[in-house]
C-alpha cells in the first residue's frame, strides 16, 4: 500500500492520538469520578466502521439474529473455562497482585462441562455462530478435549456446525493439540509477544521459553488445526522491536499474525495511554519493509483490521480497540468461568447464570435471561474511553474471558 494507504485508513485515529497522548502525558495521574464519567464523547471510530450511534437495524449481517439496543446481533460467545493461568503477563495478570496467595475460584464455583455445553447450546439457538474457548489459560482445565467434543457437536437452528476455536498461550499445546483436534477443534489462536526470550520472559512473567510455544504451534499444525493465528500484544518500551521479526516469521510460516493494542482491561495492569503503540505505528513499521495494502473484513463484526502483503505472501492484522474502536460492530458476549454473562470486555458487572442453572431453571427460562440481557445491551466502552473510564473497577480479562 505504501504508508499512505495505512495513514488514510487511520487518519482520524492518529489525529486523536496525537491530540490526546501528549495531554495525557502532561496531566499525569487522572482523578476519577466514578459514576460521573468525564467522557469526551465518541472518539474516533474507524471511518469505515459504523458507530453505535447509527440507527438500529434488525438485519445486522443479513442473517436472522437478536439485535441489541444498537442493532448489533449476538454472534460470538467467548467461554472462559478457568480463571487460572500459568503465565503472569504484566498487562493481564501481574505477578505482584496475582501471587501465591491470590484466591482464584474454588472448583465448585466453576461451571462444569455439562453446564457450559447447555448454556452454549442456548446461545447457539439465539444466533451465536462462533464459540471461542478462552480463560485464564484454557489448557490448564483438565480434560478440555471432552468439552471440545460436546461443543463441536452443536448445530445452529439451520443445521450448520458452529465455528469452534480456542485462544491459548501455547505452553501446553504440544501434548494437547492432537486430542483437541481429534475432539473437533477446527482452528486455534496462540498468543506470543516476541520471538526473543529476553523480551518474552518478562512479558509472560514466568520466563517461559519461546521455543516451547513454537513447539506447540508445530503440534497444532501437525494436528491439522487451521488456520493458526498468533496474537501479539504490543506494549511501548517492551516489544516494539519484536514487531518486524514476528511479522517476517509469521509470513514465512503461513500464520495469521494479529497485533493487539495494549488495552485498559481490568483494573490491575496500571494501563497508561502512553504505553499503547497505535496500530498505525505498528503497520507503518511493517509496511516500510514489507509493503501492505488494506483488505476488507471477512464478515461484519470481525475485530481485526486486515492487511495483505502486496507480494501476495499472506496477511497481518491489527486489533485496535484504543485508536480505532469497533464497538459499532461488536457481536460478542462472554461467559465467565463462574457462569456470569458479560456483554463487554470492559464490563464492571455481569449477570449470574450459574445460580439459575443450578436452581433447576428450564432451557426456556435460561434463554429468556440471555435474551433479556442482550436486547438491552448498550455497551460501547471503547468509543467512550477517556480519562475517567480507564480507572473504572472493570472485571479482569482473565476472569471474564479474554
Ligand atoms: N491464556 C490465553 C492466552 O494467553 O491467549 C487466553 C486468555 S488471554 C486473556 C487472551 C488474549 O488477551 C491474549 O492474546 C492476551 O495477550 C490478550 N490480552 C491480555 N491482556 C491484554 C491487554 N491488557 N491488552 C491487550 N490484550 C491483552
Amino acid at each position: 500500500m505504501g504508508c499512505g494507504a495505512v495513514a488514510r485508513g487511520t487518519s482520524g485515529a492518529s489525529r486523536w492520538y496525537r491530540r490526546v497522548a501528549p495531554v495525557r502525558a502532561r496531566i499525569g495521574p487522572v482523578r476519577v469520578r466514578i459514576g460521573i464519567p468525564d467522557y469526551h464523547g465518541p472518539m474516533d471510530a474507524r471511518s469505515d466502521a459504523p458507530s453505535v450511534s447509527d440507527p438500529p437495524t434488525a438485519d445486522f449481517d443479513g442473517r436472522p439474529g437478536m439485535p441489541d439496543r444498537f442493532g448489533r446481533a449476538l454472534r460470538d460467545l467467548r467461554i472462559s473455562v478457568t480463571d487460572r493461568c500459568n503465565f503472569r503477563c504484566p498487562y493481564c495478570m501481574p505477578a505482584e497482585i496475582f501471587g501465591r496467595d491470590f484466591a482464584f475460584l474454588p472448583k465448585e464455583q466453576v461451571l462444569s462441562f455439562e453446564e457450559i455445553s447447555r448454556l452454549a447450546a442456548l446461545f447457539v439457538g439465539l444466533g451465536v455462530t462462533k464459540l471461542r474457548i478462552t480463560g485464564g489459560e484454557p489448557l490448564v482445565r483438565r480434560d478440555l478435549p471432552v468439552l471440545i467434543g460436546d461443543l463441536a457437536a452443536l448445530r445452529a437452528p439451520g443445521g450448520e456446525p458452529v465455528d469452534l476455536t480456542l485462544t491459548t498461550n501455547g505452553s501446553a499445546l504440544k501434548p494437547l493439540a492432537g486430542p483437541l483436534a481429534a475432539a473437533g477443534l477446527q482452528r486455534i489462536t496462540v498468543s506470543l509477544d516476541s520471538l526473543d526470550d529476553a523480551v518474552f520472559g518478562p512479558m509472560n512473567g514466568v520466563d517461559f521459553p519461546v521455543s516451547r510455544v513454537l513447539e506447540g504451534i508445530d503440534a497444532a499444525r501437525a494436528a491439522g488445526l487451521s488456520p493458526i493465528k498468533v496474537n501479539t500484544v504490543v506494549r511501548r518500551g517492551m516489544n516494539e522491536a519484536s514487531v518486524l521479526p514476528l511479522a517476517r516469521w509469521a509470513r514465512e510460516e503461513g500464520l495469521i499474525l494479529r497485533f493487539i493494542e495494549y488495552m485498559d482491561v481490568g483494573h490491575s495492569n496500571g494501563w497508561r495511554l502512553d504505553d499503547v503503540v497505535p496500530a498505525e505505528e505498528i503497520l507503518g513499521l511493517i509496511d516500510a519493509s514489507m509493503p501492505l495494502e488494506p483488505v476488507g473484513a471477512n464478515y461484519r463484526g470481525e475485530v481485526a483490521g486486515r492487511y495483505a502483503y502486496r507480494d501476495g505472501s499472506g496477511e497481518v492484522g491489527v486489533i485496535a480497540s484504543v485508536t480505532r474502536p469497533f464497538c459499532g460492530d461488536c457481536t460478542r458476549a462472554r461467559l465467565s468461568a463462574e457462569g456470569h454473562l458479560y456483554t463487554c470486555l470492559f464490563a464492571v458487572a455481569g449477570t449470574d447464570l450459574k445460580t439459575p442453572i443450578r436452581a433447576g431453571e428450564s432451557d426456556a427460562q435460561l434463554a429468556d435471561r440471555i435474551r433479556a440481557v442482550w436486547t438491552v445491551r448498550a455497551d460501547r466502552y471503547s468509543e467512550l474511553r477517556s480519562a475517567a473510564t480507564d480507572k473504572l473497577p472493570k472485571v479482569e480479562m482473565f476472569a471474564l474471558g479474554g
